[in-house]
């Protein structure tokens, strides 16, 4: 079968994941150019005024216009596509962008949404404010207790979304589980799966129908450009998502979609040497801080169930300072070499916290419901040295009185 790139996916379909990091979706032109070419054009042109006809009417194979396809976004697409094992990807400006376009695709008012509370603070806002001004009903539910997911079906439930793990504070999410739930109530699962990364979970695998990412985390990694992706099945894009992505306008921009494909080259290598860190990480936090969350730590509450769906831990490490506000402050202001900031999946370790930045926009009591406390830090974990990731954050554990 051929795709929008014209290559070929009865062969790529068979790569290792690893080599379908490095060259799925690639297509050259004619002059056989190494890396991929950057097609930074709005529009196509056409020879004869009957191939532009050809091509709207979907007649003919080709490129039209940037906001629909791109042949740089078209390669990143159809990469992202084979490692996710979803048949289509259609790539956005932002990793919102994307989560925004895997509800909104099919949603309709007096739809219901059955969400994960625990979810990117955005997230939330789509559903606790965005999505019901819109007549679509949605409710939250603790996304570890199945139960709680079980009671919270209504006979109007389309979609069931959730991240997993959790940003921030590390929850799984039973993906096989919820994917089940779904399909016996004639609802679509959506996984945001941003934390966890291609190379770490596939939760097309466990049964998600659609898997949304920001690329500006660990896809991208490189701290330079926005971006997202959704993924799906051929029915779901012909039926939902296409119209919806060209018509709105959520494209990628070709540049972003170059540096991405650049990217993928070494994502695995990327996230495979920010676990081998954050393990170390963990350890020394731990041995300081009682609550420090790591999927690896032996006191991790949902340790079987990360195992059994991711195949590493993880490049994030979470802990909760007793002494609130003032003691995390002091703890980021007197790091060296890690940075503050609200970013994460970076090849730079960022700590930050979610209190005061990322998840300030919910209400006091909501993260505190979640578990977002003012002692809590969210550290990424990046591709330094682990010695003097380890002596940074000691030091600085030092100062703060810990
Ligand atoms: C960052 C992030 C998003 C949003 O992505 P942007 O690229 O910042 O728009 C969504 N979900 C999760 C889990 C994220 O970490």
């Amino acid at each position: 079968m051929k795709n929008r790139t014209g290559t070929d996916r009865s062969k790529t379909k068979k790569w290792d994941r690893q080599t379908q990091m490095v060259r799925a979706g690639s297509m050259r032109s004619d002059f056989g150019e190494m890396s991929e070419a950057m097609f930074m054009t709005s529009a196509f042109t056409y020879e004869t005024a009957e191939v532009a006809e050809a091509r709207f009417d979907g007649r003919a194979e080709g490129f039209t216009y940037s906001r629909q396809t791109n042949p740089t976004v078209a390669m990143f697409e159809e990469r992202m596509a084979l490692l996710e094992g979803a048949d289509v990807g259609r790539a956005t400006g932002t990793g919102m962008a994307a989560m925004t376009a895997s509800l909104m695709a099919s949603l309709r008012a007096g739809d219901h949404v059955l969400a994960a509370r625990a979810l990117f603070g955005s997230c939330r806002w789509l559903l606790d404010t965005y999505l019901p001004r819109l007549g679509i009903e949605t409710t939250v539910v603790d996304g570890t207790d199945l139960e709680a997911w079980k009671a919270g079906i209504k006979p109007n439930t389309k979609i069931l979304f959730t991240e997993t793990p959790a940003n921030p504070t590390l929850e799984i999410v039973d993906i096989r589980a919820l994917a089940d739930l779904a399909h016996e109530n004639g609802a679509l699962l959506v996984v945001d799966n941003v934390f966890a990364t291609p190379v770490l979970q596939r939760p097309m695998e466990l049964g998600a129908d659609i898997v949304a990412y920001s690329t500006t985390k660990h896809i991208d990694g490189q701290g330079r450009c926005l971006g997202g992706i959704v993924l799906c099945s051929k029915e779901f894009d012909e039926e939902h998502l296409y119209a919806y992505y060209r018509h709105t306008g959520c494209a990628m921009s070709p540049f972003n979609a170059w540096v991405n494909l650049k990217s993928l080259e070494t994502l695995s290598l990327r996230v495979h040497g920010m676990c081998d860190n954050a393990e170390k990480v963990a350890k020394a936090v731990a041995d300081r801080v009682v609550d420090t969350r790591h999927p690896d730590l032996p006191n991790f509450k949902q340790q079987n169930l990360a195992r059994a769906q991711m195949d590493r831990g993880g490049t994030m490490v979470v802990f909760e300072l007793p002494g609130g506000r003032d003691q995390a402050f002091t703890f980021m202001n007197s790091l060296e070499i890690v940075d503050i900031s609200n970013n994460l999946g970076d090849s730079r370790s960022i700590a930050t916290h979610p209190w005061s930045t990322t998840h300030k926009a919910l209400a006091e009591e909501d993260r505190l419901e979640l578990g977002i406390t003012p002692g809590l830090i969210r550290f990424s974990v990046g591709l330094e040295n682990a010695d003097d990731l380890v002596q940074d954050v000691m030091q600085a554990l030092d100062k703060a009185g810990v």
